[in-house]
């Protein structure tokens, strides 16, 4: 018996030896192995993975089954690289088996395989090195290349997890809107939510953003990070560090963080930045979250702006009117046509630029105008509380000007819209609850993983498929009671005898059609007369001219 259980285990040990092989092979494939590398990394995967000798056979019946590059995913974005997900999960099996990882959860098998991947890593000195030395050959396009596919090819960007995503798009009269559900964050085990409670609490790393998660080794409640690297750059004179999202939202999702951990503030800073960064990348937009809750993106804690390599909708909403200013004679400004309230601001002159940004931020902080409910404060004082603030996305445009696109924020609650004012109102929260951030901002609906269930469940009711009485969907706890009144009117328009995809397809649309919805509600100025009306008056009080 313990010679079958010995033979086992050594069989089991020489089949994960040659996967380490095959892992190896990958990271010289790719590039994160340099020549005369191998010996060093080969002994510490076996030291880690507790093998004692290396695989010694041939492998090329197993190359095959790493395929090459050119997975094809829906976000708009391509993976420049399959990763190496199909080598590591043996490997993660193997060290469950041996009990090198306690359990077999996500979670776990998340924390090792970065650590794996991290031992595959070039040094962050040496990343900084390659990179700089391709962007002082005058290419930065291609430097970016290089680093977002060794982002992809350590397994840092989850582009297995990306590709789950559900992506479409649905036509409004302000174009195209882009809408994903995001299944990309894999779902929490129930027992490592157990164990993140009863883990201690940690300010180490003092959150996601900060640059000393580069080579951390996680735990439970925050994710490992050996297999990340960082770029420093300098925008506005600060130091900065630039790296991608690990599960992107679009192409070349990428993030920029300040080295320091200080919360988000929108000022002419902002501006100078966001404007200095896509100087030196041309080929990237880059914004910034509004600085007040409700309007802001999910951490305002640290101050960091998104960009990347994709046109969103609202960068080809076209402006439709008109206006100068004559302090900034270079600078065109006008109003987009976009269910939010976007002032586009452009010119040759950087510096004009960033002042007039700033013009138009301080003017916008204390403006009221309460025909449409905007009021720039509450209380009184000293203890007023500010509720203006804007969300700017930078792009050199396609005619090679600076661009700013300042979109106006109020996070005011009142009693009627509890939530805000200017944010999804609650008839809409059965499909968006969540804060309406840059991202949104341009017409890209990143919308919760619940959705696909509920999407197909309700496809399933309208084509007959799945008997839902009025009684059962009235019931508080059922998963489709927060669609209750959606599915009634779909149901008395189109009835429950639709063919399965032409009820999933007007489905899409409806969604497209209530995230448009949830855009309009978040716009301080609605696009009615009224509205554009009063959007002319902030900029004429600003002293803009209608052109
Ligand atoms: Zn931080």
């Amino acid at each position: 018996m313990g010679d079958i259980v010995h033979d086992q285990n050594a069989e089991q040990s020489r089949l994960a030896a040659q996967h380490v092989e095959r892992l190896l092979e990958y990271g010289q494939r790719e590039g994160l192995l340099e020549s005369g590398d191998e010996y060093a990394v080969r002994n510490a995967l076996l030291d880690l993975l507790n093998i004692a000798e290396p695989w010694s056979g041939p492998l090329d019946t197993l190359q095959a089954q790493t395929a090459p590059n050119g997975q094809a995913s829906e976000c708009g974005a391509e993976a420049p690289v399959t990763g190496p997900i199909d080598l590591l999960q043996p490997l993660l099996d193997y060290a469950a088996d041996r009990g090198i990882i306690p359990d077999r959860t996500t979670t776990w098998y998340d924390l090792l395989d970065a650590r794996i991947m991290g031992l595959l890593m070039p040094r962050q000195g040496e990343v900084i090195r390659k990179f700089l030395g391709l962007v002082s050959s005058g290419d930065v396009q291609k430097a970016t290349e290089w680093f977002y596919r060794l982002s992809s090819a350590s397994n840092y960007i989850r582009w297995d997890r990306i590709q789950n995503n559900e992506y479409w798009r649905t036509e409004t009269p302000y174009g195209a809107l882009e809408i994903t559900i995001n299944l990309s964050k894999p779902e929490k085990d129930p027992k490592d939510i157990a164990a993140e409670r009863a883990a201690p609490r940690s300010g180490y790393p003092q959150c996601l953003l900060c640059v000393e998660n580069v080579g951390y080794a996680g735990r439970i409640n925050h994710p490992a990070r050996q297999n990340h690297r960082v770029l420093p750059v300098t925008i506005g004179g600060e130091p900065w560090f630039f790296q991608y999202s690990p599960y992107l939202y679009y192409n070349e999702h990428c993030i920029l963080f300040d080295k320091r951990h200080i919360p988000m503030k929108i000022s002419e800073q902002t501006f100078i930045k966001l404007l200095d960064f896509v100087q030196q990348f041309p080929h990237y937009f880059a914004g910034s979250n509004a600085d007040l809750p409700i309007v802001g993106g999910s951490i305002l804690s640290h101050d960091h702006f998104q960009g990347g390599r994709h046109r969103f909708p609202m960068e080809a909403a076209t402006v439709e009117a008109a206006f100068t200013h004559p302090e900034f004679p270079t600078s065109s400004i006008g109003i987009v046509h976009w269910p939010l309230s976007v002032v586009r601001i452009a010119s040759e002159d950087r510096q004009e630029l960033e002042k007039l940004a700033a013009g138009l931020l301080s003017s916008w902080r204390s403006y009221s105008d309460s025909s449409v409910a905007v009021e720039a404060y509450s209380g009184q004082g000293e203890t007023r509380i500010p509720h203006n603030t804007i969300t700017p996305i930078a792009r050199m445009n396609q005619e090679g000007k600076y661009e700013l696109d300042l979109v106006l924020r109020n996070n005011r609650c009142s009693d009627e819209h509890p939530d805000g004012i200017f944010h999804p109102h609650q008839e809409l929260h059965h499909i968006k609850k969540e804060n309406i951030g840059l991202i949104e901002v341009m017409g890209l609906a990143v919308l919760p993983g619940r959705l696909k269930q509920e999407l197909a469940e309700i496809r399933d009711v309208l084509s007959g498929f799945k008997q839902l009485s009025e009684e059962e969907l009235g019931q508080a706890d059922h998963p489709l009671n927060k669609h209750a009144a959606w599915i009634q009117r779909l149901q008395s328009s189109v009835g429950t005898n639709m063919k399965p995809i032409e009820a999933e397809q007007l489905l899409r649309e409806e969604t497209g059609a209530i995230f448009l919805q949830v855009l309009k509600d978040a716009g301080v100025f609605k696009q009615d007369n009224p509205g554009r009306q009063a959007f002319r008056r902030f900029l004429v009080s600003f002293g803009c001219l209608v052109k």
